[in-house]
């Protein structure tokens, strides 16, 4: 499974300009904190740093010409917006480091971008910092998100803007609008804007979701999520207070999507089969059993059921045995599961939804995905995928079955489980879209394989 493009590690690289006030600082890194906790299932890929990015000689030359190159093309072909690039300019704008390499400083980046007045031109900081990778957006060259704090503040009131590589904040811009608010709401509010940011790194927000709309950027439509197009406002942030996630489920699911398929990141879905034959042929890893038996035991309880495991199995093998004879089988080697069931007769049955429902809540409790494995059995997959449909939030499983007629039929298109899935669906559907519900729609998001432009100055503005 493993592919050469993936790779373990995100940096979020903390950015101070020299001067900063300490609460902003620590507020900053509170703010990446608590965005990466939103993520269990990378926490193992996510680094926090103070450390920028370091250059050779080699790489700023490489680096001006790659610039200059697109430059000349995206000019070209915006004779009436032109992005001026002075290259050597922008070579001196590196500072030896201390290990014979060269950084720039934000400082550097800031006196580039800052007007008469005093003001920060907000975007032109952001090509600055865009510039350091050649203005080209590729999580798999550049697995980093730079956020940049500034005491000073942004023309037109801007507080914040991103790039996906590169996020800038201005503090004192933050500093104004939040006159009058005690210190836990200006920390919020400062903290929000950094999140928002990291939103727009990790495409919360899209042109393939229906609820989204283009308003210097992609935001989400809802009022009550951080990627709302007026987010910045204080009826916004006073609408967020108690919220224990700023955002909303549609966007969580894309920026999961985007971490897992734009950068890269691999997590550990549970994967989910319905023959033990499929496991992988190796021992159950100690931890992994006694996760297992904790899960097996809990479920059997939960059925009123009697609990009995093979203790000798090399891998997990415990069975659940309900007082109508049906017995639920539940192999397991490390992240894969296998599930199966037999009635009183001795025939073979698909497990009862409150084992898959168990399953799906066991996964989100470890910041898991659910992944579909091979599995055979339709009316396996529709229980699997209510599972997942009917958990709060929805998961966004992988692998999973298109709700089609084809997926329909193999199920029986009046079943039990068929009626529910297009219930769910109809669901998705609508919150998902104003517009006209169809039948035929799909209720599984598909995916949206964005190819990253290389020019787009993604353009924030607070207001
Ligand atoms: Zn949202
Ligand atoms: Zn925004």
């Amino acid at each position: 499974m493993t592919d050469n493009n993936s790779h373990n590690s995100l940096s979020f690289i903390l950015k101070f300009e020299d001067g900063l006030d300490a609460k902003y600082k620590q507020w900053a890194q509170e703010a990446v904190e608590d965005f990466a906790a939103l993520f269990p299932e990378f926490k193992n890929n996510f680094k926090i740093t103070k450390q920028s990015p370091r250059f050779s000689e080699e790489i700023i030359n490489l680096l001006r010409k790659k610039n200059e190159e697109i430059l000349r093309i995206y000019n070209a072909e915006h004779p009436d917006n032109p992005i001026p690039f002075d290259g050597e300019k922008f070579c001196q704008m590196f500072e030896p480091a201390a290990d014979g390499k060269y950084e720039i400083s934000l400082e550097k980046q800031l006196s580039h971008a800052t007007d008469q007045q005093g003001y920060v031109d907000m975007q032109k900081l952001l090509r600055s910092q865009r510039a350091e990778v050649g203005f080209c957006e590729s999580p798999q060259m550049y697995p980093f998100v730079q956020i940049a704090v500034f005491s000073g503040c942004g023309q037109g009131n801007v507080r914040g803007i991103s790039g996906r590589h590169h996020i800038a904040v201005a503090a004192g811009t933050c500093d104004l609008v939040t006159k009058g608010m005690s210190k836990d709401e200006c920390k919020r509010y400062f903290k929000e804007i950094i999140m928002h940011e990291l939103g727009h790194s990790f495409d919360a927000t899209h042109k393939e979701r229906t609820d989204c709309v283009d308003n210097l950027g992609w935001h989400d439509t809802d009022p009550s999520c951080l990627m709302y197009e007026y987010a910045y406002t204080r009826e916004a942030f006073a609408r967020r207070k108690n919220k224990k996630n700023p955002f909303c489920n549609h966007c969580m699911e894309s920026m999961r999507q985007n971490m897992r398929e734009t950068w890269r990141l691999q997590d550990r879905p549970l994967q989910v089969l319905d023959d033990e034959k499929e496991l992988p042929q190796k021992p159950v890893d100690l931890q992994q059993r006694r996760e297992w038996r904790t899960f097996a035991r809990q479920l059997a309880a939960k059925m009123q059921a009697d609990y009995e495991e093979d203790t000798k199995s090399s891998i997990f093998c415990a069975t659940i045995k309900q007082k109508d004879g049906t017995c639920t089988k539940i192999s397991a080697v490390d992240d894969n599961i296998s599930l199966s069931a037999k009635d009183r007769e001795g025939h073979k049955i698909v497990p009862e939804q409150q084992v898959f429902k168990a399953l799906v809540e066991k996964a989100r409790k470890n910041g898991q995905t659910i992944n579909f494995g091979n599995i055979k059995t339709p009316e396996f997959k529709a229980r699997l995928l209510i599972a997942c449909m009917e958990a709060t939030p929805p998961m966004n499983p992988t692998n999973a079955p298109e709700l089609n007629n084809e997926f329909y039929d193999s199920l029986g298109a009046d079943s039990m489980s068929a009626r529910r899935l297009k219930l769910l669906q109809r669901k998705t559907t609508a919150q998902n879209s104003s517009q006209t519900i169809s039948e035929a729609q799909t209720a599984t998001p598909k995916t949206a394989q964005r190819t990253p432009k290389n020019l787009t100055v993604r353009r924030e503005r607070g207001r």
